[in-house]
């Protein structure tokens, strides 16, 4: 190929929907030199056999943003480009069986209004008006979205590289990427069947061969093939154009109208993967042989539904191989192994509903050097060690594929791949009554049964069965003491020579303290946005211990190694395996550890945000003074090789004080009423300190520069535009489970963040960031008259201005 680029701004692997729209969007960003390079032809992945489903409601506002975006620019993309996309805006329908499930789909609509979508709740006689030919009598009713829609997917894909096209995007079908080239830690192009092209970024939009694609670069992209099918009729009496979307969750099944008949599909509770021992080469505009016997199941229940299918020819049964991922989200951003390669893959089965979306949103966080709102469901740094495993990930991936359409409850844990990694205390703990959750593939005790009590989660959507065991655990911190395993904390060690500086500039508040020292710091983004929310006990002059939360060791490695500025001498190193945590927290908590080590805790010897070093029998521990639940209390830091002992030697010393365990979710309804936020759901990189009530960890007043600072001081200058504010509802037969709905005189101004029961003050609490463009103060806050809207119905609720428990931190402190 003579004219084969040689250079290139960015290169896109990969000419599915998601590869074109990431050139689309990068274009019209006004970045040059765009190269997207494609094996076969556009569309010959995945996309070609999509059935163009476009819904937009996910459980998350920024990502229904993403999905909004899509609908908006299939709404204009045949007019800007000429190119037909089939685009139509039918609206989609989703029905509810039973109960249970009339609340599930009365919630999602409560969130769609929260994050502004349009959406309708309606009895089964208007649901069937909108769809005739579907049968009504199982129906407890049902819920509308007018916006959504359906697409042609290979013509979306088409219009959007022609769009790319035209603001100048290079698209070159036939060449296989076959490396990428890396130096000093950075990717830097690739190689291809047709020559080298050398590139500022690498983007790895290769659909299903994503996870291949990735390994050659050291990336890893946790995703596996699954079989998908849909079969399209005839055409059908009484199928009309403007047919909505129909998801009928409870039969398993979903259905659109296409050229007068219906395409029907579904997610059958034993799924095929597929490709288990790799990709067969070749596999363009390739589909699987149909699997008559597997869809069967659901065409029965599709024939229930829609009895007309009966009579119906099949035209034919499409079974088409879609990359799916542990968690139902898709895989978006920059690479935590690699600077300058990006990765937008595993799409789940609606890449064509978030295709446009997530195009844009990866390009512009290719083209600003950081996401452009806090994407956190779907950032690739969300994964982990389990994730390396190819095993680990199909097992979990097929378990999710297979919970497509149930019900998604709250506090659901999932089942698959269990156990993973445990803590030395896990055999112990489960013998103690522990019911486990998993976080990143560690097992976590979510709450302890009582004597008699089965440990297992029953789910529904009122109180759950573990409601008053959890009840009790948060009783005993608050008036004895609890012992937490907090094993799976996420643990750092930054040294060197210039550490110290790196974390001056790194972190939001002052780390660079005496030795002995702990500090909770933010750490922010360009815009002051919290990028990670953790403690830093400085152990040495050289030498400092990052601690933070389980599910954020790859995302806050990645960050804070990043940020180290170039030329300092401070290396990070990932220590968690190596330790266990047990926390001790309550008021006899002094007592008990007193009991427990030779070494002085008083509060004159050991005061709050400290940590020291002292022994428990013969284990050497740190023990850092801090908390999390509003009590006075101890992490202790343990070698791992010693926590049973460590365990064992603080439940004796614990017994007559009345020592408990307990679990993750009595920490949460502490941390509730404690106000402490907790980062990915109150806090995160939209959120700036000032905006969540976090100015007093902040060293602003000091005159020492940090990444972050000059955006807290122009927002300093100016009224806030969101608020975090705790509200809280006497109602106890009212459950919250974050996302309601917040209206303040009467107005919607937010959604509640996070939510739950504080069991102490007795009370629903809910956090929520109360917004407003002209600015919201104290006197706004306290001045509204609040109520939530919680599963379709409103409810009144009171502003809270001051934590609900010990807002002087006086037991804490103690
Ligand atoms: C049966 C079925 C029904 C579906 N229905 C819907 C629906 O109703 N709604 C919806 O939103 N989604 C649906 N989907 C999902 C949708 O099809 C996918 O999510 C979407 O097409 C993924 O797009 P992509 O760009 O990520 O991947 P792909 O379309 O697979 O594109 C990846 C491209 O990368 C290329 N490539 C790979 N490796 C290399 C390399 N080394 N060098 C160069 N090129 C490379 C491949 O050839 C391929 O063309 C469905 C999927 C299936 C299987």
């Amino acid at each position: 190929m003579a004219d084969f680029p040689t250079t290139a701004r960015a290169v896109i692997i990969g000419g599915g929907i998601v590869g074109c729209s990431t050139a689309y969007h990068l274009v019209r960003l006004g970045w040059r030199d765009v190269v997207l390079l494609e094996k076969a032809k556009l569309t010959s992945g995945s996309t070609f056999h999509a059935a163009g489903l476009v819904g937009q409601l996910r459980s998350n506002a920024n990502i229904t943003q993403l999905l909004k975006h899509s609908v908006e620019l299939y709404q204009r993309l045949e007019a800007e480009t000429g190119q037909a996309t089939g685009w139509k805006a039918n609206g989609g329908l989703r029905l509810a069986c039973n109960a249970e499930r009339m609340i599930e789909i009365s919630r999602q609509a409560t969130t769609a209004h929260s994050f502004g979508l349009e959406m309708h709740l309606l009895t089964p006689t208007e649901a069937g008006e909108l769809w005739p030919l579907m049968d009504i009598s199982d129906l407890h009713g049902a819920a509308f979205l007018p916006t959504d829609g359906q697409a042609s997917p290979a013509d979306i894909t088409q219009a959007l590289a022609k769009g790319a096209r035209q603001e100048g995007a290079l698209i070159i079908e036939d060449c296989t990427v076959t490396g990428v080239l890396v130096e000093h830690g950075r990717a830097v192009g690739v190689t291809t069947e047709h020559g080298k092209i050398a590139a500022e970024v690498v983007v790895n939009c290769a659909g299903q061969w994503a996870r291949e694609f990735g390994r050659l670069a050291g990336v890893n992209v946790p995703l596996v093939s699954v079989q998908h099918q849909y079969m399209v009729s005839e055409p059908i009496e009484g199928v009309t154009r403007d047919l909505p979307t129909l998801r009928d969750p409870d039969r398993l099944t979903y259905f659109k109208e296409e050229v007068g008949g219906l395409v029907m599909g579904g997610y059958e509770p034993n799924p095929k993967p597929w490709a288990e021992a790799g990709i067969p080469p070749g596999f363009n505009f390739s589909l699987l042989d149909p699997d008559f016997d597997h869809f069967e199941q659901l065409m029965a229940q599709a024939l229930i539904r829609v009895p007309a299918l009966e009579h119906a020819g099949v035209k034919e049964l499409i079974n088409g191989p879609e990359s799916f991922t542990p968690d139902g989200n898709f895989i978006l951003g920059a690479a935590p192994e690699l600077r300058g390669f990006f990765v937008g893959a595993g799409f789940n089965a609606y890449g064509i509903a978030a295709g446009g979306g997530a195009g844009k949103a990866l390009a512009e966080w290719i083209v600003g050097g950081q996401p452009p709102m806090d994407l956190w469901p779907v950032d690739i740094s969300r994964f982990g060690r389990p994730h390396q495993s190819t095993e680990w990930v199909r097992s979990r991936t097929l378990e999710l594929y297979a919970k497509h359409y149930t019900m998604a409850w709250p506090h659901e844990e999932h089942a698959s791949a269990r156990p993973e990694r445990v803590s030395p205390l896990y055999a112990v703990l489960r013998g103690q009554g522990a019911c486990f959750g998993e976080k990143l593939g560690w097992e976590r005790p979510n709450w302890f049964a009582a004597e008699g009590q089965e440990p297992r989660d029953i789910y529904s959507y009122g109180r759950q069965n573990w409601f008053s065991a959890v009840g009790e655990e948060h009783r005993a911190v608050r008036e004895r003491a609890g012992l937490f395993d907090q094993s799976s904390f996420a643990k750092f060690l930054l040294v060197g020579a210039n550490a110290a500086a790196a974390l001056d500039w790194i972190c939001a508040n002052d780390v660079n303290k005496p030795v002995g020292s702990l500090t909770y710091t933010q750490m922010l983004n360009r815009k002051g946005g919290i990028q990670c929310d953790l403690t830093v006990a400085r152990l040495a002059e050289n030498r400092f211990y990052i601690v933070t939360g389980t599910g954020f060791a790859t995302h806050d490695f990645a960050w804070i190694a990043r940020s180290i500025p170039a030329g300092l001498d401070a290396t990070l190193v990932d220590v968690t395996s190596g330790t266990a945590v047990l926390s001790l927290m309550g008021p006899r908590s002094r007592d008990i550890l007193a009991a427990a080590t030779p070494d002085d805790v008083t509060n004159a010897a050991f005061p709050f945000a400290t940590w020291r070093a002292i022994t428990i029998g013969g284990a050497p521990v740190q023990a850092l003074r801090i908390t999390y639940v509003g009590e006075l209390g101890w992490e202790l830091h343990v070698p791992s090789e010693h926590a049973l002992s460590v365990y064992r030697r603080l439940w004796a010393a614990g017994a007559p004080h009345g020592l408990a365990n307990a679990g993750y979710r009595a920490i949460e309804s502490l941390r509730l009423e404690k106000g402490y936020r907790a980062w990915g759901s109150d806090i995160g990189p939209d959120h700036t300190p000032l905006e969540a009530g976090l100015a007093w960890a902040v060293k602003l007043r000091k005159n020492l520069d940090f990444q972050g600072r000059e955006a807290l001081l122009a927002q300093q200058a100016r009224p806030l535009g969101k608020r975090l504010a705790c509200f809280t509802l006497d109602d106890p037969g009212v459950v919250l489970l974050g996302r309601e709905t917040l209206y303040r005189d009467g107005e919607r101004v937010g959604w509640l963040t996070s939510a739950g029961c504080g069991h102490t003050v007795a009370k629903n609490i809910g956090y929520g960031y109360v917004r407003r463009a002209d600015g919201v103060d104290d006197e706004y806050l306290k001045a509204g008259s609040y109520e939530l809207e919680v599963a379709g119905k409103r409810v009144p609720c009171a502003f809270r201005r001051d934590p609900l428990y010990d807002p002087k931190m006086e037991r804490v402190k103690a």
